[in-house]
Protein backbone atom coordinates (compact mmCIF):
# COMPACT_ATOMS: atom_id res chain seq x y z
CA UNK A 1 0.00 0.00 0.00
CA UNK A 2 1.56 3.29 -0.80
CA UNK A 3 1.43 6.78 1.60
CA UNK A 4 -1.86 7.82 0.04
CA UNK A 5 -4.60 5.27 -0.14
CA UNK A 6 -7.25 6.35 2.13
CA UNK A 7 -7.31 2.41 3.32
CA UNK A 8 -5.72 2.28 5.93
CA UNK A 9 -5.56 5.60 6.90
CA UNK A 10 -7.75 6.50 9.92
CA UNK A 11 -11.22 6.92 9.13
CA UNK A 12 -12.10 10.68 10.87
CA UNK A 13 -15.59 10.78 9.66
CA UNK A 14 -16.38 7.54 11.41
CA UNK A 15 -18.80 7.24 14.09
CA UNK A 16 -21.02 4.92 16.80
CA UNK A 17 -24.58 5.60 18.07
CA UNK A 18 -25.37 3.56 21.54
CA UNK A 19 -29.17 4.55 22.27
CA UNK A 20 -30.95 2.91 25.24
CA UNK A 21 -33.66 1.22 23.99
CA UNK A 22 -35.45 0.90 27.55
CA UNK A 23 -35.16 -3.15 27.22
CA UNK A 24 -31.81 -3.21 26.02
CA UNK A 25 -28.66 -1.05 23.92
CA UNK A 26 -27.96 -1.45 20.05
CA UNK A 27 -24.31 -0.75 19.17
CA UNK A 28 -23.91 0.55 15.42
CA UNK A 29 -21.45 -0.77 13.29
CA UNK A 30 -18.56 1.15 14.25
CA UNK A 31 -18.25 -1.57 16.64
CA UNK A 32 -18.27 -4.44 14.58
CA UNK A 33 -21.15 -6.14 15.46
CA UNK A 34 -23.62 -8.23 13.22
CA UNK A 35 -27.11 -6.52 12.86
CA UNK A 36 -30.73 -7.13 12.61
CA UNK A 37 -33.86 -5.23 12.73
CA UNK A 38 -32.39 -1.97 14.05
CA UNK A 39 -30.51 -0.43 11.01
CA UNK A 40 -30.79 3.47 11.76
CA UNK A 41 -28.25 3.17 14.51
CA UNK A 42 -26.50 6.47 12.91
CA UNK A 43 -23.41 4.29 11.84
CA UNK A 44 -25.56 3.55 8.54
CA UNK A 45 -24.32 -0.26 9.05
CA UNK A 46 -25.85 -3.18 10.80
CA UNK A 47 -26.59 -3.27 14.42
CA UNK A 48 -27.57 -6.00 16.95
CA UNK A 49 -29.67 -5.86 20.33
CA UNK A 50 -27.29 -6.98 23.31
CA UNK A 51 -28.82 -8.93 25.71
CA UNK A 52 -31.51 -6.96 27.63
CA UNK A 53 -30.91 -5.26 30.84
CA UNK A 54 -32.89 -3.23 32.84
CA UNK A 55 -34.33 -0.03 31.85
CA UNK A 56 -32.60 1.85 35.38
CA UNK A 57 -31.64 4.83 34.18
CA UNK A 58 -31.52 7.67 31.39
CA UNK A 59 -29.85 6.66 27.66
CA UNK A 60 -26.14 6.43 26.45
CA UNK A 61 -25.82 8.96 24.57
CA UNK A 62 -24.94 9.21 21.21
CA UNK A 63 -20.76 8.31 21.22
CA UNK A 64 -18.97 10.52 19.74
CA UNK A 65 -15.76 8.49 19.21
CA UNK A 66 -15.26 4.96 18.93
CA UNK A 67 -14.99 2.41 22.09
CA UNK A 68 -11.49 0.79 22.69
CA UNK A 69 -12.25 -3.15 21.71
CA UNK A 70 -12.15 -5.17 24.79
CA UNK A 71 -8.50 -5.19 26.42
CA UNK A 72 -7.94 -8.90 26.33
CA UNK A 73 -7.93 -8.37 22.00
CA UNK A 74 -5.92 -5.29 22.36
CA UNK A 75 -2.22 -5.88 21.18
CA UNK A 76 0.39 -5.44 23.91
CA UNK A 77 3.33 -2.83 23.29
CA UNK A 78 6.61 -2.87 25.48
CA UNK A 79 8.15 0.85 24.84
CA UNK A 80 11.93 1.02 24.68
CA UNK A 81 13.52 4.08 26.36
CA UNK A 82 11.57 6.26 28.83
CA UNK A 83 12.89 9.73 27.10
CA UNK A 84 11.20 12.68 27.25
CA UNK A 85 9.22 12.06 24.17
CA UNK A 86 8.28 8.47 25.54
CA UNK A 87 7.35 9.76 28.76
CA UNK A 88 5.52 13.20 27.55
CA UNK A 89 3.63 12.09 24.80
CA UNK A 90 3.39 8.20 24.18
CA UNK A 91 3.11 6.61 27.38
CA UNK A 92 -0.03 9.36 28.16
CA UNK A 93 -1.44 8.24 24.67
CA UNK A 94 -2.14 4.63 25.29
CA UNK A 95 -5.36 6.26 27.27
CA UNK A 96 -7.13 6.83 23.72
CA UNK A 97 -6.06 4.31 22.11
CA UNK A 98 -8.56 1.44 20.50
CA UNK A 99 -6.22 -1.56 20.03
CA UNK A 100 -3.07 -1.13 21.70
CA UNK A 101 -2.19 -1.39 25.48
CA UNK A 102 1.51 -0.69 27.10
CA UNK A 103 2.20 -3.90 28.89
CA UNK A 104 6.17 -3.38 29.25
CA UNK A 105 8.66 -0.97 29.97
CA UNK A 106 12.30 -1.11 28.51
CA UNK A 107 15.13 1.39 30.35
CA UNK A 108 18.20 1.23 31.58
CA UNK A 109 17.01 3.24 35.38
CA UNK A 110 15.10 0.95 36.74
CA UNK A 111 13.87 3.43 39.71
CA UNK A 112 12.88 5.63 36.71
CA UNK A 113 11.02 2.50 35.11
CA UNK A 114 9.34 1.44 38.53
CA UNK A 115 8.12 4.94 39.29
CA UNK A 116 6.73 4.87 35.90
CA UNK A 117 5.35 1.61 35.40
CA UNK A 118 2.15 1.65 38.21
CA UNK A 119 1.59 4.83 37.40
CA UNK A 120 0.33 3.33 33.62
CA UNK A 121 -0.01 -0.61 35.23
CA UNK A 122 2.53 -1.94 34.04
CA UNK A 123 3.35 -5.34 36.12
CA UNK A 124 6.98 -4.90 37.68
CA UNK A 125 7.71 -8.55 35.89
CA UNK A 126 7.49 -6.65 32.69
CA UNK A 127 10.13 -4.22 33.44
CA UNK A 128 13.38 -4.88 31.47
CA UNK A 129 16.98 -3.05 31.20
CA UNK A 130 19.19 -2.69 27.73
CA UNK A 131 20.81 -6.02 28.93
CA UNK A 132 17.37 -7.93 29.72
CA UNK A 133 15.42 -6.73 26.72
CA UNK A 134 16.21 -10.23 24.55
CA UNK A 135 14.18 -12.19 27.47
CA UNK A 136 10.92 -10.19 25.91
CA UNK A 137 10.48 -13.34 23.56
CA UNK A 138 9.73 -15.16 26.54
CA UNK A 139 6.65 -12.85 27.62
CA UNK A 140 3.78 -13.40 25.59
CA UNK A 141 1.96 -10.30 27.02
CA UNK A 142 4.28 -8.33 24.20
CA UNK A 143 3.64 -7.83 20.89
CA UNK A 144 4.50 -5.14 19.70
CA UNK A 145 8.17 -3.42 20.81
CA UNK A 146 8.06 0.79 20.26
CA UNK A 147 11.84 1.96 19.78
CA UNK A 148 11.76 5.36 21.08
CA UNK A 149 16.17 5.69 21.58
CA UNK A 150 18.09 7.84 20.02
CA UNK A 151 18.73 7.48 16.41
CA UNK A 152 21.33 5.39 15.78
CA UNK A 153 20.20 2.84 18.24
CA UNK A 154 16.89 2.13 16.30
CA UNK A 155 18.48 -0.33 14.15
CA UNK A 156 19.80 -2.39 17.07
CA UNK A 157 16.54 -2.72 18.92
CA UNK A 158 14.62 -3.50 16.34
CA UNK A 159 16.73 -6.13 14.87
CA UNK A 160 16.93 -7.77 18.73
CA UNK A 161 12.77 -7.16 19.03
CA UNK A 162 12.32 -9.42 15.29
CA UNK A 163 14.77 -11.83 16.86
CA UNK A 164 12.47 -12.07 19.70
CA UNK A 165 9.29 -12.61 17.45
CA UNK A 166 8.08 -8.86 18.09
CA UNK A 167 6.18 -6.64 16.08
CA UNK A 168 8.46 -3.22 15.24
CA UNK A 169 7.26 0.40 15.60
CA UNK A 170 10.17 2.74 15.55
CA UNK A 171 10.79 6.73 15.83
CA UNK A 172 11.87 8.66 12.82
CA UNK A 173 14.42 8.94 11.23
CA UNK A 174 14.44 4.86 10.94
CA UNK A 175 17.82 4.79 11.55
CA UNK A 176 21.26 6.69 10.56
CA UNK A 177 22.26 4.83 7.23
CA UNK A 178 20.57 3.35 4.50
CA UNK A 179 22.62 0.03 5.29
CA UNK A 180 20.88 -0.26 8.83
CA UNK A 181 17.67 0.64 7.06
CA UNK A 182 17.93 -2.60 5.16
CA UNK A 183 18.94 -4.94 7.91
CA UNK A 184 15.56 -4.01 9.62
CA UNK A 185 13.68 -4.48 7.05
CA UNK A 186 15.76 -8.05 6.30
CA UNK A 187 15.17 -9.10 10.00
CA UNK A 188 11.16 -8.15 9.89
CA UNK A 189 11.01 -10.19 6.56
CA UNK A 190 13.17 -13.21 8.56
CA UNK A 191 10.70 -13.07 11.45
CA UNK A 192 7.58 -12.53 9.22
CA UNK A 193 6.79 -9.67 11.56
CA UNK A 194 5.56 -6.02 10.64
CA UNK A 195 7.52 -2.71 11.15
CA UNK A 196 6.16 0.47 10.83
CA UNK A 197 7.99 3.66 11.24
CA UNK A 198 6.23 6.15 13.51
CA UNK A 199 5.33 9.17 10.94
CA UNK A 200 2.60 10.79 13.41
CA UNK A 201 2.00 13.91 10.92
CA UNK A 202 0.25 11.65 8.37
CA UNK A 203 -2.19 10.46 11.33
CA UNK A 204 -2.61 14.18 12.28
CA UNK A 205 -6.12 15.11 11.38
CA UNK A 206 -5.11 18.46 9.52
CA UNK A 207 -2.29 16.97 7.84
CA UNK A 208 -4.44 14.21 6.50
CA UNK A 209 -7.26 17.08 5.34
CA UNK A 210 -4.62 18.91 3.85
CA UNK A 211 -3.74 15.77 1.89
CA UNK A 212 -7.34 14.92 1.60
CA UNK A 213 -8.45 18.19 -0.27
CA UNK A 214 -5.12 18.63 -2.40
CA UNK A 215 -5.73 15.52 -4.09
CA UNK A 216 -8.88 15.95 -4.89
CA UNK A 217 -7.97 18.83 -6.67
CA UNK A 218 -9.56 21.84 -4.62
CA UNK A 219 -6.16 24.04 -5.27
CA UNK A 220 -5.82 23.03 -8.53
CA UNK A 221 -2.48 21.48 -9.95
CA UNK A 222 -0.12 21.53 -7.53
CA UNK A 223 2.84 23.05 -8.25
CA UNK A 224 5.38 24.44 -4.78
CA UNK A 225 5.32 23.15 -1.23
CA UNK A 226 7.12 25.19 1.11
CA UNK A 227 7.57 23.48 4.71
CA UNK A 228 10.23 24.74 7.24
CA UNK A 229 11.20 23.24 10.97
CA UNK A 230 13.15 24.61 13.34
CA UNK A 231 13.85 25.14 16.89
CA UNK A 232 16.77 25.72 19.25
CA UNK A 233 18.40 23.46 20.04
CA UNK A 234 19.68 23.32 24.00
CA UNK A 235 22.91 21.76 25.04
CA UNK A 236 21.53 21.97 28.62
CA UNK A 237 19.18 19.77 27.74
CA UNK A 238 19.85 15.86 28.22
CA UNK A 239 17.39 15.11 25.33
CA UNK A 240 19.75 17.29 23.09
CA UNK A 241 22.87 16.31 24.14
CA UNK A 242 22.81 13.37 22.29
CA UNK A 243 21.69 15.56 19.26
CA UNK A 244 24.71 16.84 19.39
CA UNK A 245 26.93 13.41 18.46
CA UNK A 246 27.23 12.55 15.02
CA UNK A 247 27.62 9.00 15.59
CA UNK A 248 24.04 8.76 18.43
CA UNK A 249 21.94 11.34 16.09
CA UNK A 250 23.25 10.30 12.21
CA UNK A 251 22.84 14.22 11.46
CA UNK A 252 21.52 17.23 12.02
CA UNK A 253 18.38 19.63 12.45
CA UNK A 254 17.35 17.48 8.96
CA UNK A 255 17.68 14.07 9.97
CA UNK A 256 15.95 14.96 13.23
CA UNK A 257 13.06 17.77 11.97
CA UNK A 258 13.70 18.38 8.59
CA UNK A 259 12.36 14.99 7.98
CA UNK A 260 8.94 16.19 8.59
CA UNK A 261 9.41 19.14 5.63
CA UNK A 262 10.51 16.32 3.55
CA UNK A 263 7.57 13.92 4.39
CA UNK A 264 5.31 16.80 3.82
CA UNK A 265 6.85 17.19 0.25
CA UNK A 266 6.28 13.75 -0.62
CA UNK A 267 2.78 13.28 1.04
CA UNK A 268 0.87 15.93 -0.21
CA UNK A 269 2.59 15.83 -4.01
CA UNK A 270 2.19 12.29 -3.48
CA UNK A 271 5.50 11.62 -5.91
CA UNK A 272 8.65 11.09 -5.74
CA UNK A 273 11.72 13.46 -5.92
CA UNK A 274 13.60 13.41 -9.18
CA UNK A 275 16.65 15.59 -7.73
CA UNK A 276 17.41 17.11 -4.68
CA UNK A 277 20.04 19.88 -4.06
CA UNK A 278 20.91 20.89 -0.41
CA UNK A 279 22.79 24.09 1.47
CA UNK A 280 23.94 23.83 5.16
CA UNK A 281 24.68 26.84 7.14
CA UNK A 282 26.81 26.75 10.16
CA UNK A 283 28.50 28.90 12.22
CA UNK A 284 32.16 28.01 12.48
CA UNK A 285 32.35 28.63 16.35
CA UNK A 286 29.27 27.54 17.45
CA UNK A 287 30.28 24.74 19.87
CA UNK A 288 26.70 22.82 19.10
CA UNK A 289 27.46 22.26 15.30
CA UNK A 290 30.58 20.61 15.79
CA UNK A 291 29.84 17.56 14.24
CA UNK A 292 26.24 18.08 13.10
CA UNK A 293 24.46 20.39 10.91
CA UNK A 294 22.63 23.57 11.87
CA UNK A 295 20.57 24.87 9.13
CA UNK A 296 19.92 22.81 5.99
CA UNK A 297 17.77 24.83 3.30
CA UNK A 298 16.96 22.00 0.53
CA UNK A 299 14.94 21.75 -2.67
CA UNK A 300 13.04 19.27 -4.34
CA UNK A 301 12.27 18.30 -7.70
CA UNK A 302 9.42 16.08 -8.71
CA UNK A 303 8.11 14.07 -11.70
CA UNK A 304 5.29 16.49 -12.64
CA UNK A 305 7.31 19.45 -12.17
CA UNK A 306 6.08 20.57 -8.82
CA UNK A 307 9.07 21.79 -6.53
CA UNK A 308 9.63 21.32 -2.84
CA UNK A 309 11.66 24.79 -1.22
CA UNK A 310 12.13 23.33 2.14
CA UNK A 311 14.19 23.82 5.00
CA UNK A 312 15.40 22.56 8.97
CA UNK A 313 17.07 24.65 11.59
CA UNK A 314 18.59 24.00 15.27
CA UNK A 315 19.16 27.97 15.44
CA UNK A 316 15.39 29.76 15.02
CA UNK A 317 12.83 30.39 17.12
CA UNK A 318 9.98 27.47 16.39
CA UNK A 319 8.70 26.68 13.54
CA UNK A 320 6.61 23.90 12.10
CA UNK A 321 4.88 25.37 9.02
CA UNK A 322 3.67 23.50 5.31
CA UNK A 323 2.71 25.57 2.94
CA UNK A 324 1.02 24.02 -0.59
CA UNK A 325 0.57 26.20 -3.35
CA UNK A 326 -1.50 25.44 -6.41
CA UNK A 327 -2.99 27.21 -9.60
CA UNK A 328 -6.36 27.63 -7.63
CA UNK A 329 -5.31 28.19 -4.33
CA UNK A 330 -3.31 27.21 -1.21
CA UNK A 331 -3.45 24.95 2.15
CA UNK A 332 -1.45 26.42 5.24
CA UNK A 333 -0.42 24.38 8.21
CA UNK A 334 0.62 26.68 10.88
CA UNK A 335 1.02 25.08 12.85
CA UNK A 336 1.73 21.97 10.79
CA UNK A 337 3.25 19.51 13.16
CA UNK A 338 2.84 20.84 16.97
CA UNK A 339 1.65 17.54 19.13
CA UNK A 340 -1.77 19.19 18.96
CA UNK A 341 -3.59 22.43 17.97
CA UNK A 342 -2.58 22.54 14.70
CA UNK A 343 -4.12 24.96 11.95
CA UNK A 344 -5.26 24.66 8.38
CA UNK A 345 -6.14 27.62 6.21
CA UNK A 346 -7.45 27.39 2.65
CA UNK A 347 -7.08 30.01 0.65
CA UNK A 348 -9.04 30.81 -3.29
CA UNK A 349 -10.21 33.47 -5.33
CA UNK A 350 -13.33 33.32 -2.91
CA UNK A 351 -11.30 34.01 0.33
CA UNK A 352 -9.77 32.68 3.19
CA UNK A 353 -11.28 30.40 5.24
CA UNK A 354 -9.80 28.07 8.39
CA UNK A 355 -10.50 24.43 7.87
CA UNK A 356 -12.04 23.20 11.74
CA UNK A 357 -10.78 19.53 12.29
CA UNK A 358 -11.68 17.54 15.45
CA UNK A 359 -8.92 16.92 17.84
CA UNK A 360 -7.40 13.70 17.59
CA UNK A 361 -4.44 12.20 19.24
CA UNK A 362 -2.14 11.29 16.22
CA UNK A 363 0.19 9.30 18.60
CA UNK A 364 -2.40 7.13 19.70
CA UNK A 365 -4.24 6.85 15.99
CA UNK A 366 -0.59 6.00 14.50
CA UNK A 367 -0.30 3.05 17.18
CA UNK A 368 -3.58 1.98 16.91
CA UNK A 369 -3.59 1.74 12.51
CA UNK A 370 -0.09 -0.50 13.60
CA UNK A 371 -2.00 -2.70 15.86
CA UNK A 372 -5.03 -2.94 13.68
CA UNK A 373 -1.93 -3.91 10.50
CA UNK A 374 -1.20 -6.92 12.57
CA UNK A 375 -4.56 -7.81 14.01
CA UNK A 376 -5.36 -7.77 10.44
CA UNK A 377 -2.01 -8.77 8.63
CA UNK A 378 -2.22 -5.77 6.73
CA UNK A 379 0.88 -3.68 5.19
CA UNK A 380 0.71 -0.57 8.02
CA UNK A 381 1.14 3.41 5.98
CA UNK A 382 4.37 3.87 6.66
CA UNK A 383 6.52 0.92 6.07
CA UNK A 384 10.24 0.28 6.87
CA UNK A 385 10.70 1.18 3.27
CA UNK A 386 8.94 4.54 3.68
CA UNK A 387 11.44 5.21 6.88
CA UNK A 388 14.27 3.67 3.90
CA UNK A 389 13.42 6.23 1.46
CA UNK A 390 13.64 9.40 3.45
CA UNK A 391 16.76 8.12 4.69
CA UNK A 392 17.97 7.55 0.80
CA UNK A 393 17.23 10.90 0.50
CA UNK A 394 18.16 13.21 3.36
CA UNK A 395 21.50 11.05 2.40
CA UNK A 396 21.38 12.57 -1.26
CA UNK A 397 20.48 16.06 0.28
CA UNK A 398 23.87 15.59 2.62
CA UNK A 399 25.77 14.66 -0.76
CA UNK A 400 24.40 17.55 -2.69
CA UNK A 401 25.28 19.84 0.08
CA UNK A 402 28.74 18.69 0.34
CA UNK A 403 29.62 18.67 -3.63
CA UNK A 404 27.42 22.16 -4.51
CA UNK A 405 25.66 20.78 -6.90
CA UNK A 406 21.90 18.70 -7.75
CA UNK A 407 22.08 15.25 -7.26
CA UNK A 408 19.19 13.07 -9.28
CA UNK A 409 17.36 10.17 -7.92
CA UNK A 410 15.63 7.26 -9.12
CA UNK A 411 12.46 5.84 -8.23
CA UNK A 412 13.64 4.26 -5.12
CA UNK A 413 15.00 7.38 -4.02
CA UNK A 414 18.94 5.79 -4.45
CA UNK A 415 21.63 8.44 -6.87
CA UNK A 416 20.74 7.59 -9.99
P1 LIG B 1 15.61 11.42 24.94
O1 LIG B 1 17.06 11.63 25.09
O2 LIG B 1 14.70 12.19 25.85
O3 LIG B 1 15.25 9.88 25.09
C1 LIG B 1 16.13 8.87 24.71
C2 LIG B 1 16.11 7.75 25.73
O4 LIG B 1 17.06 6.78 25.34
C3 LIG B 1 16.48 8.21 27.14
O5 LIG B 1 15.63 7.58 28.06
C4 LIG B 1 17.90 7.70 27.30
O6 LIG B 1 18.23 7.40 28.64
C5 LIG B 1 17.87 6.44 26.46
N1 LIG B 1 19.18 5.97 26.00
C6 LIG B 1 19.54 4.68 25.94
N2 LIG B 1 20.79 4.57 25.50
C7 LIG B 1 21.25 5.81 25.29
C8 LIG B 1 22.48 6.33 24.83
N3 LIG B 1 23.50 5.54 24.48
N4 LIG B 1 22.61 7.67 24.74
C9 LIG B 1 21.58 8.49 25.05
N5 LIG B 1 20.39 8.04 25.47
C10 LIG B 1 20.22 6.71 25.61
O7 LIG B 1 15.27 11.72 23.41
P2 LIG B 1 13.83 11.91 22.73
O8 LIG B 1 13.66 13.33 22.36
O9 LIG B 1 12.79 11.27 23.55
O10 LIG B 1 14.05 11.11 21.34
C11 LIG B 1 14.05 9.71 21.27
C12 LIG B 1 13.63 9.27 19.86
O11 LIG B 1 12.31 9.72 19.61
C13 LIG B 1 14.48 9.85 18.73
O12 LIG B 1 14.62 8.91 17.70
C14 LIG B 1 13.66 11.02 18.23
O13 LIG B 1 13.90 11.32 16.86
C15 LIG B 1 12.27 10.51 18.43
N6 LIG B 1 11.30 11.59 18.64
C16 LIG B 1 10.20 11.63 17.87
C17 LIG B 1 9.29 12.64 18.03
C18 LIG B 1 8.04 12.65 17.20
O14 LIG B 1 7.31 13.62 17.25
N7 LIG B 1 7.75 11.59 16.49
C19 LIG B 1 9.50 13.64 18.97
C20 LIG B 1 10.65 13.58 19.77
C21 LIG B 1 11.55 12.55 19.58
Amino acid sequence: MTLFEKDGSPDLSRRVFLRGTGGGLMLGSGLGLIGSAFAQGGGGGPVRELPPSQPTGPPIPEMEREMPIEPGRRLGWAVVGLGKFALNQILPSFGESRSSKLVALVSGNRQKAEQVAPRYGVETHNLYDYQSFDRIADNPEVDVVYVILPNALHAEYTVRAFKAGKHVFCEKPMAVTVEECETMIRAGREAGRKLMVAYRAQFEPHNVEAIRRVREGEIGALHLVTSDHGRILDPKDPADQWRMVKSLAGGGSLYDIGIYSLQAARYLTGEEPVEVFGQIVNKKDDPRFREVEDRMAFQVRFPSGAIANLSSSYSTSSVKRIQAFGEKGSLILDAATEYESNKLTLRTEKGRQEVKMKEQSQFAAEMDHFSQSVIDNREPKTPGEEGLRDIRIMQAIYRSAQEGKPIALDATGSLR
